[in-house]
């Protein structure tokens, strides 16, 4: 095995989403029924129980913003857009594959965006609560994603069993530790993971799920450990450490993951929901009622549309605590409110009780900012 052998060895080196799209299709061919989804609390597991495979609709392309414009107003977070301009234009493949699409009442452009959606697929949206903390918030999301499985059944002709239910809670369980105890290699110093890495990592363990995928998962474990004991390292020593918090990422947002790379410094955790977010769970198992099980962990997801979201700060502490990072970067989608305004919040958390550089970068899909964001990061580094 060479020192840093790629985590991946198929045809996809590089397009972590034409792997997602492949994993998507390869069990479709096989019969599986693909539902969309756009968040991280769309409960997946009753998509696995029922024998689906979720495909994630979230975009990140400038291409299809223009399109989009046609109908949404141009001061809409251009994640929203993106996904919409590709629905519009009939140019998401995954969307295509989809039988059926789930939304939950996140944000508000999000929320409207699915009426306009709801003409192309079968949609149901699970009306989320946003004060998780609240007495009755678990039972009434519950209630919502009892709705979710009543919706799958009447609309696939199926029976989603507890036992399915919970053989599926057991693979995410598995998988989520899996893809934490990859991620955790960013705290060593110096890193044996890249970002990029970690990107491929968490978009495949989205799409994938049962044994196969834990072979793969606990096969990457071995790789790092690997790279680990034998000096593999994929960033210097002296390499300034970023930490990248905030909205979620991909395509042409990585603008500003790929300007660190360029500053030579190293991002060693993806925080958000395109990182460790989604994985960083666990559901009871075997509580007798697997849907309270789903409820209760879902509603932990700390989201910067939940209020309050003290999820997110307890989270950061440990990331930071774990990783050592010189600088933590907040990326904030344009028009995102509620991840723009909880920024307040976090700066006042990385700086004074963390004692951590921070750097809140406002953006969009566009190329237009990339000479200030360079100037910006480039400054932070050094200050860092
Ligand atoms: S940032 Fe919030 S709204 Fe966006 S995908 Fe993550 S959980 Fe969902
Ligand atoms: S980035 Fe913010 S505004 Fe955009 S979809 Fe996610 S939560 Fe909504």
């Amino acid at each position: 095995m060479n020192l840093i052998t790629p985590l991946f060895h198929d045809d996809f080196a590089d397009f972590p989403l034409k792997r997602a799209l492949a994993q998507v299709v390869k069990k479709r061919e096989q019969g599986a029924k693909v539902v969309g989804a756009y968040c991280s609390y769309a409960p997946v597991e009753l998509v696995w129980a029922m024998g689906g495979v979720p495909a994630v609709l979230c975009a990140f392309s400038n291409a299809p913003i223009a399109k989009a414009e046609e109908t949404l107003p141009a001061n809409l977070c251009p994640l929203i857009k993106s996904s919409f301009g590709f629905i519009e234009l009939k140019t998401c493949p995954f969307f295509e594959l989809t039988d059926a699409v789930v939304g939950e009442t996140t944000c508000d452009g999000k929320k409207k965006m699915f009426e306009l959606i709801e003409k192309h697929r079968p949609l149901y949206v699970m009306d989320l609560p946003q004060c998780p903390t609240n007495e009755g918030a678990v039972e009434y999301w519950k209630h919502s994603i009892a709705g979710f499985k009543k919706f799958l059944e009447k609309s696939f002709d199926t029976t989603i069993t507890g036992d399915a239910i919970e053989l599926s809670i057991a693979e995410s369980n598995r998988k989520n530790s899996l893809v934490e105890e990859i991620f955790a290699f960013g705290a060593h110093r110096p890193s044996v993971i890249t970002w990029q890495e970690m990107y491929e990592v968490a978009t495949y363990a989205m799409v994938s799920g049962g044994g196969e995928t834990v072979a793969k998962l606990e096969e990457i474990v071995a790789m790092l450990t690997f790279r680990l004991e034998n000096g593999g390292y994929t960033a210097k020593e002296s390499a300034k450490r970023v930490l990248i918090t905030g909205c979620p990422v991909g395509g042409d947002v990585l603008k500003v993951l790929k300007l660190v790379d360029e500053e030579g410094a190293t991002i060693v955790g993806l925080d958000s929901c395109t990182g460790l977010k989604p994985f960083a769970g666990r559901i009871e198992e075997g509580s007798g009622d697997p849907l309270q099980a789903i409820a209760k962990r879902y509603l932990e997801i700390p989201c910067a549309c939940m209020t309050p979201n003290t999820g997110r700060m307890e989270n950061l502490r440990r990331q930071v605590a774990l990783l050592k990072p010189d600088l933590v970067i907040d990326l904030v989608l344009q028009s995102c409110h509620t991840y723009n305004v909880e920024a307040v919040k976090v700066e006042s958390l990385v700086r004074n009780d963390l004692a951590t550089n921070y750097l809140k970068v406002v953006t969009d899909f566009s190329a237009q900012d990339l000479g200030q964001l360079k100037t910006r990061i480039g400054a932070a580094l050094e200050m860092s």
